[in-house]
């Protein structure tokens, strides 16, 4: 049985007279992928940083595995299990590929533990950072510098860092975003193999992949949802087509 994991209510973000994001609900449930589409300006990454935390609402509020966590610091947030990458990168390129994963498993471990050392927490953030690595299919470029790896290996490298906090909830922000064929193919089969474990929003602009992978589809404009549902029924809805696809 599926779960509804992350649920927004109402969302509105204002920036003085800009209504970035208008209203807007949407569910997130497990083993499903939903993604958000729109032109440029549209209200994505807005959206994205509310459900984050990064940015409080003005209105509206965000429940994560039942809990509310409108106005939570995005740190609890993604201790309460959600975690999500960046349109622009949060590498550290001098860094290897293993020492940016340990440090973002590191990132889930509470301040007073990180402080004491506690071996069991070492231990515990070790095996997320492991585990993170294998599932991004990275193990066998733990030791080089992230500078030094390719454009996809570092959009691998950013979902590896997400999963390093352990997450039931995964927001994507234009994982394909620059790829080539080959390297958006892997991607898109990486989500694929994320997708039973977890609930996925996923913000991109590469149509083809987002036909392959979304079970459900929002189209937002202006800041406000104009579509939402199947990619069958977005795909032929007149105010889509009209509005944004422009056929
Ligand atoms: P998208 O990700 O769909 O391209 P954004 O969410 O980045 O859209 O932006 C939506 C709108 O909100 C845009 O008009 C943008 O200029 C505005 N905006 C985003 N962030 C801020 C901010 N911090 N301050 C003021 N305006 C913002
Ligand atoms: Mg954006």
């Amino acid at each position: 049985m599926s779960e509804v994991l992350l649920s927004a209510k109402n969302l509105t973000k204002r920036f003085g007279g800009l209504a970035a994001v208008n209203d807007v609900s949407l569910n997130l449930w497990r083993d499903r992928i939903h993604a958000v589409i729109g032109p440029n300006g549209a209200g994505k990454s807005t959206l994205t940083n509310l459900l984050s935390g990064d940015i409080a609402p003005t209105s509206g509020n965000v429940t994560l595995g039942g809990q509310d966590v409108t106005g939570w610091n995005p740190e609890r947030i993604s201790r309460a299990g959600l975690g999500r990458s960046y349109q622009k990168t949060n590498i550290f390129l001098p860094f290897t590929v293993w020492e940016n994963v340990r440090l973002a498993a590191q990132s889930r471990t509470p301040h007073a533990a990180r402080w004491l050392s506690l071996a069991s927490s070492v231990r515990e953030s070790n095996e997320r950072a492991e585990k993170a690595l294998e599932l991004a299919g990275l193990t066998s470029r733990r030791d080089s510098i992230a500078g030094a790896a390719s454009h996809g290996e570092q959009r691998q490298l950013e979902i590896a860092m997400t999963l390093a906090t352990d997450p039931q909830v995964l927001l994507l922000d234009e994982p394909l975003a620059g790829m080539g064929t080959a390297e958006a193919e892997r991607m898109v089969q990486l989500l694929l193999k994320l997708k039973p474990q977890h609930a996925m929003m996923l913000v991109e602009h590469d149509m083809d992949a987002v036909f392959a992978l979304a079970d459900h589809l929002t189209v937002m404009v202006n800041g406000q949802v104009i579509a939402s549902g199947t990619p069958s029924q977005v795909r032929n809805d007149a105010a889509v087509q009209s509005a944004y696809l422009g056929e």
